[in-house]
């Protein structure tokens, strides 16, 4: 993938246009996530628009909860959370999962509720 693909390759995914995002910072505001990410939203935006790669890598795009208020309050109507999910597509298309069946010690599969582990495979892993 060249840099300036990333911003196309996110729109076939999702549909949305990083180029619309004019920096207002409303879904930073917003999120309910901010305080455990690297990034906040409005920077994976910028991120986006300047072609920069290591968007893949941060840790926000994992943090994203798809709570979806970023996406109700966007003034340029810009699914955010949509945009956040094509993020992580493109991490495990390349193999790139955050959660591994076979990395989850026991003892925590023991504790961890069956529902949460449902979920996190839905979304960490390929
Ligand atoms: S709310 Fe929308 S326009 Fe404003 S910074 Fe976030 S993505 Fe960009
Ligand atoms: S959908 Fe993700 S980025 Fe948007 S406000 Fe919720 S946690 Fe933050």
């Amino acid at each position: 993938m060249v840099q300036q693909d990333i911003a196309s390759y996110i729109y076939q995914i999702s549909g949305q246009n990083p180029f619309l995002c004019m920096q207002c910072g409303t879904c930073t505001a917003s999120c309910t996530g901010r305080e455990a990410m690297d990034f906040p939203p409005r920077t994976v935006m910028r991120m986006l628009q300047m072609g920069n790669l290591a968007v893949l890598d941060l840790k926000s795009i994992w943090v994203c909860s798809t709570c979806l208020i970023c996406t109700a309050r966007c003034p340029r109507g810009i699914d955010i959370a949509r945009l956040m999910e094509a993020l992580r597509v493109i991490n495990l298309r390349r193999g790139r999962e955050v959660l591994v069946a076979e990395k989850i010690p026991p003892e925590l599969l023991l504790k961890v509720p069956q529902m949460a582990l449902t979920s996190g495979f839905r979304k960490l892993s390929a």
